[in-house]
């Protein structure tokens, strides 16, 4: 059987192989690169608009990435580097919309109000310090807080009605978030790629067996599902950004790097309403507090979304336990995963998180009146019979070892990386999607270091993300400048 040869493979058609394909072809035009994907679609998984919540994370409203610390206050150090990461990203797509390489950007990103709402004394008491902390930094100074009633009925209509008033409530308001359609905006950049010379997309081909050879080059073999053709592909670098289906692969590539990693699978899903005349009410995400020993990805928020052009609101998420790693995987995905090597993490994770179990059974045993109830919190004239409920995506939350030799779940976003730059792999699913571009520049710069650093490389890579190499953390100017552009090429002012 004849042997692909090509400079690049990407497994899997989700976001993160698409930015990653995008930005190599905007680097270097020339390289041959395959994207392989399982199913007969792009953007089919996690990607999918009603796979995930298609928040913009910015750390505008998302109350988990500003933990309360021991003492009391708040820390805002992670809100401020997922902040920066998202503005990482809106830069790309701003320079593929300049270019025509995307479309209309309301085709995939929508300007809608990211607001946090919150109740009870305590609750006020943090929601205030946080933004007394957020909004004193150039990233987060246009963050408005209310307790006024009138304002909040403004803000937030749906949520305040027919609320007790005698409940003491609280609420931030950014109205530049954003509702980004990751599936539409992959759809679209795989589109633009497959006009490209030296780009083939295999769709209905997963990737069953990988090896690197000795010269260090991989051997990638895929089985097309519908001609049961089998292709050898060969390439230089493969990047497995096959989400849940990243870390087999990952072991079955045997980089020592893989040592000791492990996936803990969690399912979600929403209630979801298309009614035009409660839709029409809202037009904000609104994020509330997790649940005591609940993840932090299960943090509650009634959403506007606009998937496929089409508004709708969703409430949730509520998580199930699964043995899956993909939505559309096998039941033995979890027991398939458990080596030697990982077995002493993944025990020791399953042992030290009885919080975590314990909220995961109680959410698979809710029924529709408990998830409706849930809802209320947020919109406390919601009716049972104007919601559905409806399948999310899974997120494989990373196990790591740690010295001791135990295990840790983490529930970030991880590049590994193997220490040749020959391969690499997106583990995780947070932030997610909204990071894709940052977290793509770390696997160019961690594999490709020698072409990052040459004149051609370092020249274009500022014209897809002007801010590369500087901190907007730290750079307020830069900061000015660069949302300046974003906000009104993407349409969010
Ligand atoms: C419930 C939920 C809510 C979320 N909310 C948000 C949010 O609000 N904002 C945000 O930014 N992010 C969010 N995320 C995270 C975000 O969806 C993911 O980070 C992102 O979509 C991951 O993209 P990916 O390309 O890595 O994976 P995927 O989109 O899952 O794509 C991986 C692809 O690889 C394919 N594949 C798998 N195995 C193989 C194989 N062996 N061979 C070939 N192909 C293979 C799959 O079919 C799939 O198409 C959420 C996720 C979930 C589950």
């Amino acid at each position: 059987m004849a042997v692909r040869q090509a400079d690049v493979v990407l497994v899997g058609g989700g976001v993160m192989s698409a930015t990653l394909g995008m930005m190599l072809k905007q680097l270097d035009p020339s390289l041959d690169i395959v994207m392989v994907e399982r199913l007969d679609h792009v953007a089919h998984e996690s990607t999918d608009g009603w796979n995930n919540a298609g928040t913009g994370h910015a750390g505008y409203c998302e109350l988990n990435y500003t933990p309360e610390t021991d003492d009391g206050d708040v820390s805002i150090e992670r809100a401020l580097k997922i902040n920066a990461q998202f503005e990482v990203s809106l830069q790309f797509w701003s320079y593929l919309v300049e270019q025509g390489v995307l479309p209309d950007p309301k085709s995939f990103i929508n300007r809608t109000p990211h607001q946090s709402f919150v109740w009870g004394e305590k609750d006020v008491a943090f929601l205030k310090r946080r933004h007394e902390k957020l909004s004193a930094h150039h990233l987060f100074r246009e963050m408005e807080y209310t307790e006024s009633p009138d304002v909040l009925e403004e803000w937030m209509p749906l949520v305040v009605n027919h609320r007790d008033p005698m409940q003491r409530v609280a609420a931030t308001r950014i109205n530049h978030g954003s509702d980004v359609d990751f599936g539409s905006l992959t759809r679209s950049m795989v589109k633009w790629l497959e006009t490209q010379d030296n780009f083939e997309l295999m769709l209905s081909c997963p990737v069953h067996y990988i090896d690197q050879r000795d010269n260090g080059r991989w051997k990638v073999r895929v089985k097309n599902q519908k001609t049961g053709e089998l292709t050898k592909l060969e390439a230089g670098f493969v990047f497995l950004g096959a989400g849940g289906g990243a870390l087999p692969l990952l072991q079955k590539s045997g980089i020592d790097e893989a040592r000791g990693y492990g996936g803990f699978p969690v399912s979600g899903q929403w209630l979801v309403c298309g009614k035009p005349d409660i839709v029409g009410q809202h037009n904000s995400k609104v994020y509330g507090k997790a649940p005591i020993g609940a993840p932090p990805m299960s943090v509650p928020h009634l959403d506007t979304r606009i998937i496929n052009g089409e508004p709708a609101l969703l409430f949730g998420p509520f998580a199930g336990f699964t043995t899956r790693f993909l939505k559309q995987g096998s039941i033995f995905d979890l027991i398939g995963s458990v080596r030697t090597t990982n077995l002493k993490p993944m025990l020791s994770v399953s042992k030290s998180n009885m919080d975590l179990t314990r909220y995961l059974i109680g959410e698979v045993f809710q029924s529709h009146t408990d998830r409706v109830a849930s809802l209320r919190n947020f919109f406390p004239d919601a009716r049972e019979e104007d919601w559905k409920l409806q399948m999310a995506g899974q997120r494989v939350q990373i196990i790591k070892e740690t010295e001791d030799g135990g295990g840790k779940l983490e529930f970030g976003t991880e590049i590994v990386a193997a220490k040749d730059g020959t391969l690499a792999a997106l583990l995780g699913a947070s932030p997610g999607a909204s990071t894709a571009a940052n977290a793509m520049l770390d696997v160019l710069e961690r594999c490709f270091p020698e072409k990052m650093k040459s004149a051609q490389w370092q020249e274009r890579i500022r014209d897809l993300v002007p801010s590369y190499g500087q901190s907007l953390v730290d750079d307020e100017a830069l900061l000015n400048k660069v949302r300046g552009r974003t906000l009104s090429t993407l349409k969010l002012t």
